[in-house]
């Protein structure tokens, strides 16, 4: 059954379609863990409203939500055995979000550092609304309403990951009487209602987007669907030659350092190749001929555009046959909403009654 495996709760904000970034941070994880764990995978469309600019166009946000789920199901995620559903048709997050704003100081939440970075690399100055911060609290609620084991994420995430530790480690000790002592792993056990969750770091933690580094820090930006920079998952051969081939080239080659790394170097060309090619042993030899000269970036890049596209192209004719049926698409979503639904009232149900505002049970239907 279902219901006895662990689950893990993850997900994106509709915001563009799903990149490489993506697939190797986290998709790909999920892909692998459908089969050993309950899976909720949230499509964050509220958080979508956070950009100045696309509030202002909420068909942009409607259409990411389904190209978001179609790129899921062309990536392999199964709704037979997982459930994807739309954040803003789950009440309880909403209603979570606001019992957690009191558990998280103000200036706390203002220190995160993925917050700080969005800002900048976003270039939001001092332009973005109060729900902007607010979603890192939002994203605590959409992670504790499935009360998950594991949170499979890219790097970026960790902070929020962190806030999320803390408002379970608050609640569980104010409300269900946890005492602060005890092992983080056993705050269910010790009568808490959320666990404190673990972040599942994806095989690479942060790959970097096709563009120049940022002129603010040297270093290369992640990838990112804000950012343009990124290769999508739907993207046509044409497309992924074309960008490849236009993509950013230190001219100081010497500093093509390790792209797996945290810093990932001056040279994304080779954090692609160390993350997509399966020919290691190319990759290890070419790269060294590469330092000293004596191969070009054209040769390297065309290497590159076979290696994306054997991995892409699969996907994307998986994805041109659920584009022909957005009803289907939209059907799974339905079902997973509903299923998603019952867990997470569920949650807000203990939660209330841990704080004492369980007045009238209620029960939700689509
Ligand atoms: P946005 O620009 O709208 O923030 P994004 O590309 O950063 O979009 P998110 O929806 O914020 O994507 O992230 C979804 C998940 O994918 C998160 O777990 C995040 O850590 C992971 N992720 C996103 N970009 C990368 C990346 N370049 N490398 C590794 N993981 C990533
Ligand atoms: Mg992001």
């Amino acid at each position: 059954m279902l219901e006895q495996k662990p689950r893990i709760l993850t997900g994106d904000t509709p915001t563009g379609r799903l990149h490489l970034g993506h697939y190797v941070g986290s998709v790909e994880n999920r892909v692998a863990m459908q089969d050993q764990y309950d899976c909720y995978f949230i499509i964050a469309n509220v958080h979508a409203f956070t950009s100045p600019e696309r509030m202002e166009n909420p068909a942009g946000i409607r259409e990411s939500v389904l190209e978001i789920a179609t790129d899921y199901l062309a990536a392999g995620i199964d709704p037979a055995k997982s459930t994807i559903f739309i954040q803003s048709e789950i009440p309880a997050i909403a209603e979570l979000t606001f019992f957690f704003a009191m558990l998280i100081p103000f200036n706390r939440l203002m220190r995160n550092p993925t917050l700080n970075e969005e800002i900048r690399d976003k270039g939001l100055g001092d332009k973005y609304s109060f729900g902007f911060p607010m979603y890192a609290v939002g994203q605590c609620a959409d992670i504790l309403a499935f009360r998950p084991e594991l949170v499979p994420v890219g790097e970026d995430q960790l902070p929020h990951l962190e806030l999320c530790r803390e408002v379970a480690r608050r609640f569980d000790i104010i409300y269900n009487k946890v005492d602060p002592h005890t092992e983080d792993k056993d705050f269910v056990k010790a009568g808490g209602v959320f666990p404190v969750i673990q972040p599942k770091l994806g095989r690479v933690k942060r790959l970097v987007g096709i563009g120049a580094p940022s002129p603010e820090t040297g270093q290369l930006l992640k990838m990112s669907k804000s950012l343009n920079n990124a290769i999508f998952l739907s993207d046509d051969p044409d497309t992924i030659k074309k960008k490849v081939m236009s993509m950013y080239t230190d001219p100081n080659r010497k500093k093509a350092t390790d792209p797996g790394e945290t810093d990932p170097g001056k040279n994304p060309l080779w954090a692609f190749h160390e993350t997509f090619n399966p020919d290691t042993a190319w990759v290890a030899s070419t790269r060294e001929k590469y330092k000293a000269g004596q191969v070009g970036d054209v040769e390297c890049k065309r290497k590159l555009v076979d290696v994306l596209v054997a991995l892409i192209d699969p996907i994307r004719q998986r994805r041109l046959q659920y584009e022909k049926d957005p009803a289907e698409v939209l059907k799974v979503l339905k079902a997973g909403t509903a299923r998603a639904n019952a867990v997470a009232e569920e949650t807000l149900r203990l939660a209330k009654q841990a704080m004492k505002q369980d007045y009238f049970p209620r029960t939700l239907s689509l």
